[in-house]
């Protein structure tokens, strides 16, 4: 008998998403992040649902190498940047254009002078000091690029945000992003080319950072960053479920201990359901006593340690439980972002962890 365990990916979401973002940002062309294989959904599954993107957003190469593949004919931009000389003719082969954030990159492209002209997207570093050109380097670095031939003529200027999850309104709320937004603009006044700053999070709550490209990522997959909130809350509909089956239900005595270390005792004689759904499947292990399910749709607490391959369930609330059972652990009536607060990191790493041996199912 196959594992019960399988991830469904709403395709009717993802479009859905995207069309938000969209009424969001009326003004805007829509860069759909698909990196980390769609954040976990499935790269060439996202990209087919959001063929309606202006351009997909990637991190690697070889899922540039995969979009082509699948025949996605999108623009499509590498974030990270390229790293070495042998990658330009990939970049060319595969029509991939490139965002260049350092000045190793500038003296590749210098040399690259045979082929077709790449389009680059000329990445400051506006206060994040991740990836970027400092903004007092920016001018020079956009100068040699309009001057080379390796380079197309439309480039477009972008930055990155650390903290756009905190909108202004609350005490002090939102000053980094704000000053992000003048030193991009002070670095980048009087350039000729597109603008480009929001992430998922300034696409919810920055407008005036819209500019002319958006760049979503988690929004596009229904989940939120910003704390406290849900995609729900900002009319995102989630584009996983994760679910599995009840393999056991036992009768457990008052007092006796349930799981590994033994971390929790059954204050009753009690029925404890075993579902097969574990870390190993990409459940994070280090949620806690009390985090929720739903079996058969209603709210649930796991109990005890996850383990690789299971977890245990308080059926107190439900008697009649029975092997077989449909257990869920995100999605529709369950936000990953609950899951994800339990387990002290943020839905994307949630969405992003589901391994191999989970089935993948297409709604
Ligand atoms: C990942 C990434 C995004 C998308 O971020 P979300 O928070 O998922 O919207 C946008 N821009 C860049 C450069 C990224 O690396």
């Amino acid at each position: 008998m196959a594992r019960p365990t399988s991830a469904t990916i709403h395709t009717d979401a993802l479009r859905h998403n995207l069309s938000r973002v969209r009424a969001l940002a009326p003004r805007s062309r829509v860069m759909a992040v698909v990196k980390a294989d769609g954040y976990g959904h499935g790269l060439e599954r996202v990209a087919r649902a959001l063929q309606g993107a202006d351009a997909f957003g990637v991190a690697a190469l070889s899922d540039a190498e995969r979009l082509r593949a699948a025949g996605l004919s999108q623009p499509i931009v590498l974030l990270s940047g390229f790293n070495e000389a042998d990658d330009i003719p990939q970049l060319r082969r595969l029509n991939v254009e490139t965002v260049v954030h350092h000045a190793t990159q500038l003296a590749m492209l210098e040399q690259a002078v045979d082929g077709d002209p790449i389009r680059c997207w000329l990445k400051v570093d506006s206060g994040m000091h991740r990836l970027g050109f400092a903004p007092e380097a920016v001018r020079e670095a956009h100068a040699r690029l309009r001057a080379m031939p390796a380079v197309a003529d439309d480039i477009v200027l972008m930055n990155h945000f650390a903290s756009s999850d905190e909108f202004e309104g609350k005490a002090g709320g939102g000053a980094q992003t704000r000053a992000q937004m003048q030193v991009f603009a002070d670095a980048t006044a009087g350039l000729a080319g597109a603008r480009s700053l929001a992430n998922s999070a300034a696409v919810l709550g920055w407008a005036d950072a819209h500019a002319d490209w958006v760049r979503p990522g988690g929004a596009l997959y229904g989940i939120s960053v910003v704390d406290g909130t849900t995609g729900a809350d900002f009319g995102l509909r989630p584009a996983m479920t994760l679910g599995t089956r009840l393999i056991a239900v036992n009768r457990v005595r008052k007092g006796e201990r349930i799981g590994y270390s033994a971390t929790w005792t059954c204050p009753e004689d009690m029925p404890v359901g075993v579902a097969a759904i574990g870390y190993g499947d990409g459940y994070p292990r280090h949620v806690p006593t009390g985090t929720p399910v739903l079996l058969n749709g209603k709210p649930t607490a796991i109990v005890g340690r996850v383990s690789m391959d299971l977890m245990t369930l308080d059926l107190r609330g439900q008697p009649d439980a029975q092997p077989g059972d449909p257990v869920q652990l995100w999605g529709e009536g369950l936000p990953v972002e609950t899951i994800a607060a339990a387990a002290g990191t943020i839905g994307y790493e949630l969405v992003c962890s589901i391994t191999r041996r989970v089935r993948f199912v297409e709604a």
